[in-house]
């Protein structure tokens, strides 16, 4: 069997020529862009741009990143780029403007692509689900090249190269998913999914400055040093686990990504070139590292650890990991509120007049944490019962 490829490669900043030299070379170890795109096809460089932020937060893909690629791209001759994103809850132009990644497109003279509208595309060998509401953006292109920001999550303990393609279904379509896929298990096989459908040809991650904690958002900036590169999503977020010390096996991305033929997380089937692992392993990186079991899709699927499962499915859904508001971070916005996508909402502002931060209905919410995810203060953590933590929610 063909080995998938990593290139990990060190850069300590986002200094324009570090960045641009350090893409330079990891696409060469890679084989060469010309190996993986043709010179005349249209190619969308996909951002992870999840909400507005500011660089140095660590919540998008760093535009230096994004710069280096699309210099890179242009020195070789390709002519027909676009890039975009279509954020958590924001217009994309606005959104991405304000992430600094509007002026550079201008100096590169990369037009924006279309993430307003879309279609649904019809996929029925989906395994876990068969059909997307694409971005014309990504309908519009021959090549896909995913640029992902290393960073944890609170569904799916990391998002990486294969979580960055749900940026390409557009809009509000979004929230549906949260909905009809409340476990993180069901989520994951869908974005596997999502990307044997999208079949992006190169993934490249940011993890010169990664999140960790409360991501994917509210974590705290942590510097990896690194950036990778590789056409396999599950072995570039193989090595993205191996390098926080996190099991491979326990993301469900990995696991279905495996199963479903989009990868490999198997160290054994992995080629690792560049510099070596070793010095980059970030072995007290915050990121639950919890055992998990998975099943095939002929058995019986679980995403929780052992000892919460034998407590039955009622004491899961009282005690397990749920989101909680600081009262004092919390400048009543509201945008947690507009995000849930639960009818009737499981989160709401019960006081008149906003005078209070609103107040969760644990029975409605269905533990997306798409309000933690879009709360523009970091004021919602993901709190962990005691009864949970001790059958099994352990960080090692
Ligand atoms: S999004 Fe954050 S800051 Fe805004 S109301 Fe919700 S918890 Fe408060
Ligand atoms: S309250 Fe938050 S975690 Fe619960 S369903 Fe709504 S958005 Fe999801």
């Amino acid at each position: 069997m063909k080995k998938s490829r990593v290139v990990l490669l060190r850069c300590e900043s986002y200094d324009d020529d570090a960045v641009f030299k350090t893409v330079r070379r990891g696409l060469e170890l890679l084989g060469g862009l010309e190996s993986f795109i043709h010179i005349d096809e249209r190619v969308l460089l996909k951002v992870n741009n999840l909400a507005s932020s500011k660089p140095e937060e660590a919540v998008t893909t760093h535009p230096a990143v994004f710069r280096a690629v699309g210099k890179l791209f242009k020195e070789l001759g390709y002519r027909k780029l676009s890039y975009g994103d279509s954020p958590g809850f924001e217009k994309p132009a606005a959104s991405l403007g304000k992430s600094g990644y509007t002026r550079i497109a201008e100096e590169l003279d990369i037009p924006l692509g279309d993430f307003d509208t879309g279609r649904r595309i019809d996929f029925p060998e989906g395994r876990a689900w068969k059909s997307f509401d694409i971005a014309t953006a990504v309908l519009q292109s021959d090549a896909l090249v995913s640029l992902s920001k290393m960073k944890t999550h609170a569904l799916a303990r990391i998002t990486g190269a294969v979580k960055n393609q749900f940026g390409c279904v557009y809009g509000l379509n979004k929230a549906a998913f949260h909905v009809n896929l409340p476990s993180g298990t069901q989520f994951s096989r869908m974005l596997v999914d999502l990307n044997r459908l999208l079949k992006p040809r190169l993934y490249i991650m940011d993890g010169i400055v990664a999140m960790e904690g409360n991501g994917p958002r509210g974590g705290v900036p942590r510097p990896m040093n690194c950036l990778l590169f590789s056409t396999d999503p599950v072995a570039l977020d193989a090595t993205f686990s191996r390098l926080i010390n996190l099991d491979p096996s326990y993301v469900a991305t990995n696991f279905y990504g495996e199963e479903y033929g989009l990868g490999t997380y198997r160290s054994e089937n992995i080629e690792l070139l560049g510099d070596p692992i070793e010095s980059f392993i970030a072995y007290d990186f915050d990121v639950v590292r919890k055992p998990l079991h998975f099943k095939s899709d002929n058995g019986n699927e679980v995403l929780v650890p052992q000892a919460a499962r034998t407590l039955g499915s009622y004491v899961t859904q009282r005690w397990a990991p749920r989101p909680r508001i600081v009262d004092e971070n919390c400048i009543k916005c509201g945008i947690c509120v507009d995000a849930c996508p639960v009818e009737g909402k499981a989160l709401q502002f019960i006081k008149p007049g906003r005078k209070a931060p609103p107040e969760y209905n644990y029975s409605k919410c269905i533990r997306c944490f798409c309000c933690q995810e879009m709360c523009p203060q970091k004021a919602i953590e993901v709190e962990t019962p005691l009864i949970y933590r001790l059958f099994g929610d352990k960080k090692e």
